[in-house]
């Protein structure tokens, strides 16, 4: 039945995406092969694929982004193609170049994409000849140069210090005034040369608490693109995103169409092929909206697009890698409905988000009508601090934007997690803050009064209780305590009526 396209894919990745992506290679009668580090052994993604080879390691360098090895693998199991999900080798254009060499199918964008686009600087350029607005930016720096200089004077402060090679908010900086500035470009190289191998960094215009608002684009082979709507991203602790909607709250028609048609237009310029995300700051103040960078990828929060569509993405991303025809037209994509995804990740949102390791002692996760679980770990796992601590995507799907964000706090209600430390009450609480009720949110949502109206017992304490709870009632493995600690949490849960108290 799809004869035409590959037989054996490899996914180069870990967790939630490596078994996303699975799913839709084997809905397609594709045979999956998983690598995996020696702390992902007993993970999902192993455990579902139809072959599954070890990588060796524990490190991310030694396991999921050693090209040799993977590459090495691919050709001794015979998969034509590789899906680097995200993160990782994702947007690396020596592996999409060395995979290619190989005779492997890379699944995403060209390296020459890659190229054009990974870089800050670069893609702004790009952007800006295409005719996208973009934030004012300065020249490469590493000390305050005359370059630096002219931009302070020109734009003053505040400003960002931004990695040209940056991802994932790392190697930027927030700087309010001048005596700030050496030692923030100082520590951004720093962490940017670690982080990416490549320091170079640059001064960026500070927009004041803007909206993150992003673009889904799709571009085949022969020519066609077209723009999957938007998705809002503005609710980010760290300059990350953990709940993004769509459609965004603050789009109109008119900018939706005027910010799909900027997305076309620096994706055709830069030739671009496959799926990738044109990301922009909105000043909702005024609907002027900038160029921020394009995600040469599938982004994590791509499910909500998904929901609101009723397509797949990854399903997409492989015809067009096999070289089919893109035969979805700009006049038919419509949104049906709304969805919401909150990002379920290892950390402690009361001690500055810092990860948790552990066992899943417990991991039941909601289901119910419009729900999904992108997850990529089971109960009884180790999660290690080897790797990013994003264990889940939730995504909930309604007619409307409040019977999504019932559905989603109400299953984030009926999520029971024990043996480490989740934000998962965090979650809650934000969805059910009245200004994220009302839509009327931005970048800055999460970090503001941050030194007032903070919860006075931390989720670990009270993830503590919830697990004595269980043990003291009927043991850990079986089904029961689950329902106990849901009942011990609604009970005991301080910031359960969240219109009363403000955010962290
Ligand atoms: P998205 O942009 O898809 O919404 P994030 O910014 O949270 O998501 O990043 C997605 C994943 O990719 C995270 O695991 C992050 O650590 C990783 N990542 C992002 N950019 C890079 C990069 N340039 N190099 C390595 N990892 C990256
Ligand atoms: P990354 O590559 O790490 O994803 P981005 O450039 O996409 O970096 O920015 C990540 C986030 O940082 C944005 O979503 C936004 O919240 C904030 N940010 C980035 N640039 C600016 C800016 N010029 N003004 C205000 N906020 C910004
Ligand atoms: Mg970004």
């Amino acid at each position: 039945m799809y004869s035409q396209l590959f037989s054996k894919v490899l996914v180069a990745n870990r967790g939630e995406i490596a078994v996303r992506v699975q799913q839709t290679l084997k809905t397609l009668g594709i045979a999956t092969v998983a690598v995996y580090s020696d702390p992902d052994s007993a993970a999902p993604h192993v455990s579902m694929a139809d072959e599954a080879w070890a990588l060796g390691g524990k490190t991310a360098e030694e396991t999921y982004l050693d090209m040799e090895k993977l590459i090495a693998i691919a050709r001794r199991c015979g998969a034509e193609a590789i899906h680097a999900g995200y993160g990782f080798l994702s947007e690396n254009p020596r592996f999409a170049r060395a995979c290619g060499e190989a005779g492997i199918t890379f699944i995403g964008p060209t390296p020459e994409n890659m190229e054009a686009l990974g870089d800050k600087i670069r893609s702004k350029a790009l952007a800006q000849r295409a005719g996208a607005p973009v934030v004012p930016n300065s020249p490469p720096c590493t000390r305050i140069d005359t370059a630096a200089e002219e931009f302070v004077a020109i734009w003053g402060f505040p400003l960002l210090v931004k990695a040209a090679a940056g991802g994932g908010g790392r190697g930027m900086r927030l700087v309010s005034e001048l005596e700030e500035l050496a030692p923030a470009l100082e520590s951004a190289a720093r962490e940017a040369q670690s982080a990416f191998g490549d320091g170079r960094v640059f001064l960026e215009r500070y927009i004041p608490r803007p909206r993150h608002v992003e673009i889904q684009v799709l571009a085949d082979g022969l020519g066609n693109t077209v723009h999957l709507l938007e998705r809002e991203c503005s609710i980010q602790r760290r300059y990350q995103k953990i709940i993004e909607e769509t459609p965004s709250p603050a789009l109109t028609p008119d900018l939706r169409r005027r910010m799909g048609e900027a997305a076309v237009a620096v994706a055709r310029s830069a030739r671009y092929v496959n799926a990738g995300t044109v990301e922009f700051l909105l000043d909702s103040e005024n609907d002027h909206f900038f160029f921020l960078e394009m995600n040469t990828r599938l982004q994590v929060e791509h499910p909500i697009t998904e929901e609101v569509l009723g397509l797949d993405l990854v399903e997409w991303q492989v015809r067009i890698a096999a070289g089919e025809e893109l035969t979805i037209r700009q006049d038919d994509i419509h949104a049906r409905g709304h969805a919401v995804e909150c990002r379920i990740y290892a950390e402690d949102p009361y001690h500055n988000f810092a990860p948790s390791v552990g066992t899943l002692v417990k991991w039941l996760p909601p289901s119910g009508p419009g729900l999904r679980l992108d997850s990529g770990v089971t109960q009884g796992q180790e999660i290690s601090t080897y790797y990013d601590p994003l264990l889940a995507k939730l995504i909930a799907w309604g007619p409307d934007r409040s019977s999504s964000l019932r559905r989603m706090e109400l299953a984030l209600s009926q999520f029971p997690v024990m043996g480490l430390v989740t934000n998962i009450s965090y979650l809650r609480h934000v969805i059910h803050h009245p200004r994220f009720v009302e839509g009327a949110y931005d970048t800055g949502f999460l970090t503001e009064d941050s030194d007032t109206g903070r919860p006075q017992v931390s989720q670990e304490g009270l993830n503590l209780a919830w697990a004595l709870a269980a043990w003291a009632t009927q043991g850990v493995s079986s089904q029961g305590p689950a329902i106990h600690a849901g009942a011990a949490e609604a009970q005991n849960n301080p910031w359960r009526n969240a219109g009363k108290l403000r955010l962290p």
